[in-house]
């Protein structure tokens, strides 16, 4: 068996996250059409992703599958204990640039994988409130798309006490992962809200990914490149 097989085996065994897929009407419909195995990329393309990688200190010991372009409609993402997963179509030909930005986002994500305390930590102490699962009603629940690196911790989360992100899938007859629009739920009446509260745009303006305070800071420290154990633990120790 291949060296990729046996961490997507052990990751499975971790987080269950391919299973939560399945047991999910819509997740599993959303990636039908998705090739969830381990493929590869040229030497070169191997070689070049070596290289970006060495100059992330945050990857140190951290393990690489490269997936089937189709994985997860190409979202790279991570597993644990500290695996990048990238889809080949997000390696392949991809600008250095992006390619160094993601694999810092991915990188945010091994780090709050084996740091767990001091990222919720960080979210509380910026405004964040952790959610039980059970108190979101079943019925959005049930249409939220499951994100391998939201989904084994604390998979929801309140901005400012009341207004819950959910990543819910759109109303529609044939499903990907990106037919998907995050609404605001309201803890105290239940309401479901498409716009972000007025407070949330204040402190984050618009963000790529507001899903989640882990994919929020993902995006704004990859982007402030940081690539090392002392700048991020700077950035979580201090407000921003
Ligand atoms: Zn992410």
């Amino acid at each position: 068996m291949s060296e990729a097989r046996k961490l997507l085996i052990e990751a499975e065994r971790i987080d269950s996250y391919r299973a939560k897929c399945k047991a999910s009407i819509l997740n599993e419909l959303a990636r039908s059409q998705c090739k969830y195995a381990p493929f590869f990329v040229s030497p070169e393309e191997a070689q070049r992703l070596r290289g970006l990688i060495y100059r992330i200190e945050l990857l140190n010991g951290a393990d690489i599958v490269i997936l089937h372009s189709s994985a997860d409609n190409g979202f790279p993402h991570t597993r644990p204990k500290a695996i990048i997963c990238l889809p080949d179509s997000a390696v392949t030909d991809a600008k250095e640039e992006n390619l160094s930005d993601l694999l810092r986002h991915e990188a945010m994500h091994i780090h709050q994988r084996k740091f767990p305390e001091l990222w919720r930590d960080k979210c509380k102490a910026e405004g964040w409130t952790p959610v039980p699962t059970n108190e979101i009603p079943l019925e959005f629940r049930r249409r939220c798309r499951i994100n391998p690196d939201t989904c084994y911790d604390t998979p929801f989360w309140a901005w400012a006490t009341h207004h819950v992100p959910l990543p819910m899938f759109k109303n529609a007859e044939s499903l990907t992962l990106s037919d998907v629009n995050i609404e605001w739920l309201d803890r105290r009446t239940g309401a479901i809200f498409h716009e972000p509260p007025k407070s949330f745009t204040e402190k984050y303006g618009s963000p790529s990914q507001p899903e989640h305070p882990y994919e929020i800071y993902a995006v704004k420290y990859a982007a402030a490149g940081i690539s090392s154990h002392s700048a991020l633990y700077n950035k979580l120790m201090t407000s921003d």
